[in-house]
Order: C-alpha cells, then sequence, then structure tokens
C-alpha cells in the first residue's frame, strides 16, 4: 500500500512508493497542513507544529479567535469583510495567528532549539513571538529561517 509525502512546492500530500517513507520535514509539513483545515478565517487558513529536537511534537496551532469568541467564517471579523491588502490592517483582525497559538500552548522549555513548522511564511509580528520565544528554526513549504542564538 502506498504511503503519502508532503509535497514541498504544492502544498499538499502526494503518493510515495512502498517502502519508503517520507523524511522529518515532509512528516511535519503535512501535520501542519491537517492543523490549518481548522484555521477560522475567510482569507488564509494557517497551520503550525512546534517540534522539539527529539522530533515530538510539542504543540499545534491554527489561526483563529479566543475559544467562544467572533468567527471569520461566520462573518464576524471586521478586518476580513473588508477591502483591506494582503498582509496589512492585522491589528483590526479578531484572530490569533496559528504560530502565536502554538506558542500560548508550549512551555519555554518546549521552545529553546525548537523547529516551527508553519504552512506559510511567519508575519513580522509572529517571527518577533518566534525569535523571543528562542525557536532555533522555522520551515514552510517554500522557505526557511534559521536563528542562531547569541545572548550577549
Ligand atoms: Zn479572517
Ligand atoms: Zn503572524
Amino acid at each position: 500500500m502506498p504511503t503519502t509525502e508532503y509535497d514541498l512546492v504544492h502544498g499538499t500530500l502526494r503518493s510515495y512508493p512502498q517502502q519508503q517513507r517520507p523524511g522529518w520535514d515532509e512528516y511535519f509539513l503535512g501535520i501542519a497542513t491537517a492543523v490549518a483545515a481548522r484555521g477560522d478565517c475567510l482569507r488564509s487558513q494557517v497551520g503550525a507544529v512546534l517540534v522539539g529536537g527529539d522530533h515530538r511534537i510539542r504543540a499545534t496551532g491554527y489561526n483563529g479567535s479566543e475559544p467562544g469568541g467572533p468567527s471569520c467564517l461566520r462573518g464576524e471579523c471586521a478586518r476580513c469583510q473588508s477591502q483591506v491588502p494582503a498582509g496589512t490592517a492585522y491589528d483590526e483582525c479578531v484572530e490569533t495567528h496559528a504560530e502565536a497559538n502554538a506558542l500560548l500552548h508550549a512551555a519555554w522549555s518546549d521552545c529553546q532549539g525548537a523547529t516551527l513548522y508553519i504552512t506559510r511564511p511567519p508575519c513580522q509580528g509572529c517571527s518577533k513571538l518566534i525569535r523571543s520565544a528562542g525557536i532555533d528554526h522555522v520551515l514552510w513549504p517554500q522557505g526557511a529561517l534559521s536563528f542562531t542564538q547569541e545572548v550577549a
């Protein structure tokens, strides 16, 4: 029975030859794609998976507001109901980004030297959170970032 592999270029799962299996990056990006399906936004659904150096998942997150809060998919987000250009006016959005939701469910020690797998490049705000949390590597389907931890 063929298994599946994450296609880094097209952001989809594809079949994989028998007796082979995906590498760690393909494995966790595939999981991030599954997590993104829970994203509560009309504009984009994003998934994040926080993984320790031992290749164990510490936390997951998708974009959405607080539990019981407004839903973008139900038309309750003023930003996404307006015509603002992509990547702007995040302050007017009701949602917490996927990366931030994953970090909120992780302990500080989980983040040290960890890798965050996400389904799209991080925004500037999330990049700051990721660096401040002590995460070393960020990886998404078409790119990656590495932060060296130099504490003076
Ligand atoms: Zn939205
Ligand atoms: Zn963000």
